[in-house]
């Protein structure tokens, strides 16, 4: 077959360009990227041939070799892995294909400084050859094919491929060095960067030139090494090259676990979240080896989903080697390792959060989301992960935990109020809850999608039921009364006078659901307004505001008419008072017309204040319109 010419993906373009062009302090982690995918070759080989012995027929024991061609200037880094097809290689060296690595792409700015600070905390994998290349070559043959294929690219948008000879197969990757890359030539440097970020791999790493062989690193799994022989930076690498990832492990898990069921876990909680952790399909990251065999890194079974950001190896000794992965994610020693693993990590949170509560917070941060979906989904575990909940508050800039809620609920208060929206900035500054600041009464703010659906799933927490402040009538009376603390506060003021008479309220009440209709549920007085005239809150029995937003734009409401809601006024604020006034005074309904108008317009302004659109934005400008121009005009 003729050589063919290819274009890359357009997403691998632009990698590529800011790859070659952009200056980068630690280029040699191009070699980490080549020796961790020829790594994962062999690994991917060794299970494969458990199933197909006849694959890896005469190949020898598995290895990666590095030479040097001084003279050609070019370092090559061959594996006696499981190669490539010529399909795979336009799929695997064209595209990207790893949907972190897409979602890093999509984040790429343009801009060369940010761009390689988010190159610096990701890495690019195979393409990083390209920071010190001026040509790459992969010559290829994969396991179970005659075939061999030479794939050859200069990195600017385009690549080519031909048929090749190869005698064993596996993957030769050769780097063509740039001018200025020469160090990359020296048999000590290369020495010292497989020392510094490949000693983890557990393979043998050899040096080979005409008269010797050196391996280069200690070659047997990290893992299964004491803990104590294991330094930080060690365990830093295999984290990288395990989970794809180039941040600190901010925690480290290392456990042999022996008994009726005996495996090794060596476990990380990345430092910063990973590009995919909202990714719909929810995978998990923690590799399965069998004995030390690699069989898959998305075992469905291993890790559930709301831990999918955890990284690293569990190793088992008492799983089969020779069944199938999906028989195997069904294997009930399967289910009972994952027990343990999620009850160890979630036991040491625990112990993080109470020693050291900062470093604690900033872990939620980065997953307490993705863990409080297992609030919802794991059951057996669920009161520890509420234990390990943490909240923003009225009463805290913080995080609090709902014993801490508990504790400090006022004497008489009966629910945890929450109130659940899109985000936190938008939540502190909501009508619907400055009543229960007035009264001190400490109001748990909900920005996580995820809490729609934990809430009602788990409803009380010691005994005190979960209660939205923008549902159902908000029952404060009982908190007036006590003077107590909110006597204190200047801003309560409100609220203590919350039950005096309002000459005209209940005309204007009657006047706006008059005007109002079908548009609202009811108009009442509230009790949960101080600052502002009005708001809205759901029925009692109704979906609660945010969800039905949050359903609505996942489109899981169809064409369904949203819910009307409850108009609630506050007749302590100076406009409701001179509305209401007005509306006595109104004996022969000349007013109707403005007092429909302040009805619209209130209304609309209370959508407004919960994100929403006025349905109707024309006539919402009219009314608008028209009341400044009367406003001028007196
Ligand atoms: P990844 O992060 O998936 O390793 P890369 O861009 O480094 O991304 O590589 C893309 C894909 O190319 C790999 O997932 C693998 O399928 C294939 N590949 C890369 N190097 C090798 C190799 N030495 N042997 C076999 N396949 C390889």
């Amino acid at each position: 077959m003729a050589k063919e010419k290819f274009e890359f993906q357009a997403e691998v373009g632009k990698l590529l360009d800011i790859v070659a062009h952009s200056l980068y302090s630690h280029k040699e982690i191009f070699l980490r990227e080549l020796i961790s995918n020829a790594s994962d070759a062999c690994d991917r080989l060794r299970y494969a041939a458990l199933t197909e012995p006849g694959l890896k027929a005469g190949s020898g024991d598995f290895g990666i070799t590095l030479s040097v061609n001084a003279k050609g200037r070019a370092l090559t880094i061959a594996d006696n892995g499981i190669g490539m097809s010529r399909d795979d290689l336009t799929e695997n060296l064209g595209t990207i294909a790893r949907s972190g690595t897409q979602a890093f792409v999509e984040r790429l700015s343009g801009d060369a400084d940010d761009d390689m600070a988010l190159i610096g905390q990701f890495g690019v994998g195979f393409y990083s050859a390209f920071m010190v290349a001026k040509k790459v070559d992969v010559l290829t043959r994969r396991a179970g094919e005659d075939a061999a294929w030479l794939w050859s690219s200069d990195g600017q948008g385009e690549f080519t491929i031909e048929e090749a000879q190869r005698p064993t197969l596996g993957t030769s990757v050769t780097v063509h060095l740039a001018k200025g890359e020469s160090e990359f030539l020296e048999e000590a440097r290369l020495r010292t960067i497989v020392k510094a970020y490949s000693d983890h791999v557990a393979i043998p790493i050899v040096l080979e030139s005409a008269d010797k062989k050196e391996t280069l690193n200690t070659a047997s799994a990290l893992w299964t090494r004491p803990k104590g022989d294991i330094t930080d930076d060690q365990y830093r690498e295999f984290y990288h090259h395990t989970g794809h990832t180039f941040d600190d492990p901010w925690m480290t898990l290392h456990n042999a676990v022996e008994g009726v069921l005996s495996y090794t876990n060596l476990l990380f909680v990345p430092s910063s979240p990973p590009l995919d952790l909202f990714d719909p399909q929810r995978k998990p990251h923690v590799k399965l080896y069998v004995k030390r065999v690699f069989i898959t890194d998305d075992c469905e079974g291993l890790v559930p989903p709301y831990l999918r950001f955890l990284r690293g190896i569990v190793d088992s000794e008492d799983l089969s080697l020779n069944i199938s992965r999906e028989l195997l994610q069904h294997d009930p020693k399967l289910a009972k390792i994952r027990k343990g693993l999620v009850k160890r990590l979630l036991g040491e949170l625990k112990k993080k959060a109470k020693k050291k509560a900062d470093e604690y917070a900033a872990f939620w941060d980065n997953f307490g989301a993705v863990l409080k979906e297992g609030i919802y989904e794991d059951t057996d575990n669920r009161d520890a992960l509420l234990a390990l909940s943490r909240f923003h508050s009225t009463a805290d800039d913080g995080l609090i935990s709902l014993d801490t809620y508990v504790e400090r609920m006022k004497e008489g208060q009966e629910a945890i109020y929450y109130m659940a929206g899109e985000d936190l900035g938008t939540l502190r500054r909501s009508p619907q809850i400055e009543g229960f600041k007035a009264r001190h009464l400490e109001v748990l703010l909900l920005a996580d999608p995820v809490d729609e659906f934990w809430v009602p799933a788990v409803g009380a927490f010691r005994e005190k039921k979960f209660t939205s402040v923008t549902r159902g009538a908000a029952d404060l009376d009982g908190f007036d009364a006590d003077g107590g603390d909110a006597a204190k506060d200047g801003k309560a003021d409100g609220a203590d006078k919350a039950k005096k008479e309002v000459p005209g309220i209940e005309q204007l009440i009657a006047a706006f659901k008059l005007s109002l209709g079908d548009a609202v549920k009811d108009v009442r007085r509230s009790d949960r307004l101080t600052d502002s005239p009005v708001c809205l809150v759901a029925g009692e029995g109704d979906m609660d505001m945010n969800l039905e937003r949050l359903l609505k734009r996942h489109q899981h409401l169809g064409a369904a008419a949203p819910t009307p809601r409850i108009l609630e006024v506050n007749p302590e604020h100076p406009l409701i008072a001179r509305l209401a006034k007005r509306s006595t005074d109104d004996k022969d309904g000349e007013d109707g017309d403005a007092l429909a108008d302040a009805a619209w317009l209130l209304l609309d302004q209370a959508r407004i204040v919960e994100g929403e659109q006025p349905p109707d934005p024309v006539a919402f400008s009219r009314r608008l319109s028209a009341m400044i121009e009367k406003g001028l005009a007196v």
